[in-house]
């Protein structure tokens, strides 16, 4: 009780200093929480709330931490680690301090991440007129910032946050009350927003700061001046990583300053209507074109499938770089094979190297950094004929060398256990293990030296409980007992010794496990160190790896899917494919049951140089599909993959929109007309003749007439003014009437048979004339008698052009409609007629049919 509320002032003084953070507070074998975070906490991760005095109170064990601390991170918590520093005090107060703070994008232990993706921390700060971007892994070390106007501020962030994931965002307090960033902090699922003052983000500082961890007399190398709107955002993060994870950061030895010229732009809407990396579903990356194209074998491999999905190329000699490597490996199965096997072998090596630098490795993770580049090695040697400009040999060679030599075959991951360093590596630990290990060997050897120096054969060590170890002399040998034999004890027929030496190993012996918990600490971190030299080559080879699985990956997609080659051409605007499927339908079709399509825009025959093709067709029939698979082709042949497809001619496209009408769109909540048309505005003003354009039942988020007529004038500035490549479904047959020398009808081929039609799901050349409502509503399931009734229906309003049934519609047109109806169309016989025969006898009770009899009656006499 005494110490009670010392600890708690010890308490309160650190969490004064981390309010926005959990803190955990070392208390011998725990960490507990006090207060408002031991409320939270044991809430959030479900744990036992005692109480300290008046203070509320939980605790986990320390050895069980990194996984409840995973858990908070996951739940956008940051956690302050306040460890016990120096001499654990036996009487008083033992010194604690916070050692790091683990926050969702700085945590660098394998148990907070995800191997298949980047952990991003990003930042944003406007200055200038623009706003800079940046973004950083420090697991890994990749660093990006770009720029762009501040008029495009909101647009630009949600593509660049959409393309990045970060899991952490930290801001300036300036931004707090900007309407743009409140609404994309709303869409992006990010677990942890936090909000600093803006003097944290000026330029001057954070461009020195930048400067010294390049280490270079300048930023010209990275494209970035004093006034570059990238430098406050990237110099804060640094900044703010250093403060958090309390370690060296070597590995961060650059920054990759981009333009959104360098790669295919896609808005965050497109990206996310075309499910690259995530499904509008629920969010996973299940049915996407990322899971769809993933065979890579390394976490560096699938980190880097992402991110080229994410910055699909636009410079046409990088983009056949990559395919000529496809095409190797397509080619030549041995060699992929052979490759891949290696690959499969081959660990994180890109964050082992971040742990390194981060003094975070330990004896384990350097020996799988060890059999990596054993395993990395061998693939080299098979790709040493090809172009791959691969990194030198020797510093893997010196790596493996190093570890092998250095560290044990099995060792342990905590210094407690004295099993980290190998046996021959020091002499000096070598010596106290066989101090430890072999004791009775050493004094064996003692004992035969003093024999000797004696003459007295037979010379004993023993030991006893009280008085050590003495040697033990004979009565009858005593009068050759050296000076240097100091006595200790007389018995019946002999005497006990012992001498300085012997006293000496005795010490040693109590000594050594101690010696050699420090000498093995010391000597790890020592090759630990050297290591840090390497890292440059690490982070060189570990990238050099994920090319060589990526590519690999492709060309196994290729081979498994039969997917070909596509021509990409810069000075084109081609679009031409030749039986195109849909990567990701395809995958979850039965074999041979997906039907390929051809299409062809902007070719060089007359007949295949319209830039727009008008899709139309019955719901069901497949037009989105059809949209989404040429977006997707587009995308793959400019990440240099092969696409699924026979053939393919791909002039580079600049922008990919794919914008999906209203209605289409209610998974996301956001079935408001307004989000429609502001997203059709942004392809309106930002497209050019380069872009490839989807649109997916535009319009439809209004009345038929609004929405057609919206639709007929977007085709219009689309087909006139951009000139871009277009594909627009529509299930307005009226807009078939549009007349246009770029304009190529397609419809989707239904073949009927009496009253039942199949989806043959080909794409012909024509327009489609039926919507066909009725038989997918039969097709959903819908009631036979409410089926038949509406065929009647539409019988007779085609019978009658001047009908205008409104789409959406109030209650009272609703109304309106009904006396239409019954009023002008049907007559009361035929109304109840109809009812008799379409009645479902077979699910009516009789009660209801007595009282439809008497509704009928009463109807029939009414008139
Ligand atoms: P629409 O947009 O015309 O309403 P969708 O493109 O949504 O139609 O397609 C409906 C369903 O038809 C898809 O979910 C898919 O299962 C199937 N489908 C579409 N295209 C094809 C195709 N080419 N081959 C086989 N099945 C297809
Ligand atoms: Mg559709």
């Amino acid at each position: 009780m005494a110490e009670e509320t010392p600890v708690i002032t010890q308490y309160l003084g650190i969490k004064k200093q981390h309010p926005n953070d959990v803190l955990f507070f070392r208390l011998g074998d725990f960490y507990e929480m006090f207060n408002e975070d031991a409320l939270e906490v044991s809430r959030l991760l479900n744990l036992t709330l005692t109480h300290k005095g008046d203070n509320p109170m939980c605790g986990i064990p320390y050895h069980s931490a990194k996984g409840y601390i995973a858990r908070l991170l996951r739940m956008g918590k940051k956690v302050a680690v306040a460890e016990q520093v120096g001499e654990v005090a036996k009487r008083g107060l033992t010194e604690r301090k916070v050692v790091e703070v683990v926050t969702p994008g700085t945590a660098v232990e394998s148990e907070y991440l995800d191997g298949g993706s980047n952990n991003f921390l990003a930042s944003i700060f406007i200055s200038g007129g623009f706003a800079g971007l940046a973004y950083i892994d420090v697991t890994t070390g990749e660093f990006r910032a770009t720029k762009f106007p501040e008029y495009k501020f909101a647009e630009n962030v949600s593509k660049e946050l959409g393309r990045c994931s970060p899991k952490e965002i930290i801001l300036p307090e300036s931004l707090k009350n900007n309407k743009e960033i409140q609404t994309i902090l709303e869409t992006i699922s990010v677990a942890s927003v936090s909000w600093y003052p803006d003097w944290h983000f000026n330029a001057e500082k954070n461009y020195e700061h930048l400067v010294k961890q390049f280490k270079v007399a300048n930023l010209n190398s990275f494209s970035l001046t004093k006034e570059s709107p990238e430098v406050p955002p990237a110099g804060f993060l640094l900044d703010y990583i250093e403060k958090t994870t309390n370690a060296p950061v070597s590995h961060i030895s650059g920054i990759s300053v981009y333009q959104d010229s360098q790669f295919v732009i896609i808005d965050d809407s497109s990206r996310r209507n075309l499910e690259i990396t995530f499904n509008l579903r629920d969010g996973t990356s299940s049915y996407t074109l990322l899971e769809s194209v993933s065979n890579t074998k390394t976490a560096m491999g699938s980190r880097l499938l992402r991110s080229w999905l994410s910055f699909p190329l636009t410079n046409e000699n990088e983009i056949n770089s990559r395919q000529n490597h496809v095409e190797l490996f397509v080619k030549d199965r041995n060699l992929l094979h052979c490759v891949r096997e290696n690959l499969d072998g081959i660990l994180d090596v890109e964050r082992l190297a971040g742990r390194i630098a981060m003094d975070r490795a330990h004896a384990k993770d350097l020996q799988a950094l060890k059999a990596s580049l054993k395993f990395w090695l061998k693939s080299q040697a098979v790709l040493e004929r090809y172009d791959f400009s691969m990194p030198e040999k020797d510093s893997a060679q010196k790596i493996i060398d190093l570890i092998e030599n250095s560290i044990a075959e099995d060792p342990a991951t905590v210094f407690t256990e004295g099993r980290i360093i190998k046996d021959g590596w020091s002499e000096e630990l070598d010596y106290w293990k066989k101090v430890r290990n072999d004791f009775n060997g050493i004094l064996e050897e003692y004992i035969e030296s003093e024999k000797e120096k004696t003459g007295i054969q037979n010379l004993k060590i023993k030991s006893t409980g009280n008085l050590g170890y003495f040697i033990e002399v004979t009565k009858g040998k005593l009068d050759k007992i050296p000076p240097h034999f100091i006595m200790r004890r007389t018995l019946l027929n002999a005497e006990r010794y012992t001498t300085e030496k012997l006293q000496e190993l005795e010490n040693s012996l109590n000594e050594s496990g101690a010696k050699i918990l420090e000498l093995e600490h010391n000597l790890f971190i020592e090759v630990r160190n050297e290591l840090k030299k390497y890292i440059p080559y690490l982070q060189q080879a570990a990238k050099k790896i994920a090319y060589v699985d990526v590519v690999c990956s492709f060309a196994e997609s290729a081979i498994l899917y039969n997917w070909n080659r596509p021509h990409v051409l810069s000075d084109s605007l081609e679009f031409s494919v030749k039986n195109g499927r849909h990567p990701v339908v395809e995958r979850h079709l039965p074999a041979g049951e997906f039907v390929p399509n051809d299409v062809s825009l902007c070719g060089s025959e007359p007949e295949n140089s319209a830039s727009f093709a008008l899709i139309t067709g019955p719901n069901m029939a497949g037009k989105s599909t059809f949209l989404r698979q040429n977006a997707l082709i587009a995308l793959l042949a400019q990440t240099g993959s092969f696409v699924p497809a026979d053939e393919a001619n791909i002039g580079i496209v600049d922008r990919i929109f794919c914008r999906v009408g209203a209605s289409d769109n209610l998974a996301r909540g956001e079935s408001t007309f307004l989000v429609e048309m502001t997203e059709t505005a942004r392809i309106l003003r930002s497209a050019t003749q380069n872009s490839l354009v989807i649109m997916d039942e535009v319009g439809r988020g209004t009345s038929t007439e609004d929405g057609l007529s919206i639709a007929w004038a977007v085709s219009e500035y689309l087909l006139n003014t951009l000139k871009c490549k277009t594909f627009f479904a529509t299930h307005y047959h009226e807009l078939t009437r549009l007349e246009h020398k770029s304009l190529k009808r397609l419809c989707m081929a239904v073949a009927e048979n009496g009253s039942d039609i199949v989806f043959l799901r080909k794409v012909v050349e024509g327009s489609s004339e039926n919507s066909y409502g009725i038989h997918v509503a039969r097709l959903a399931g819908i009631p036979e008698s409410v089926i038949e009734r509406a065929g009647k229906i539409l019988e007779k309003i085609q019978g009658d052009a001047s009908v205008i049934i409104p789409e959406t519609e109030t209650e009272e047109v609703s109304k309106n409609k009904v006396e239409i109806f019954s009023g002008s169309l049907f007559s009361e016989e035929e109304l109840v007629l109809d009812e008799i025969l379409s009645c479902d006898i077979d699910n009516m009770t009789p009660m209801v049919a007595l009282q439809n009899i008497l509704r009928w009656k009463k109807s029939l006499a009414e008139k």
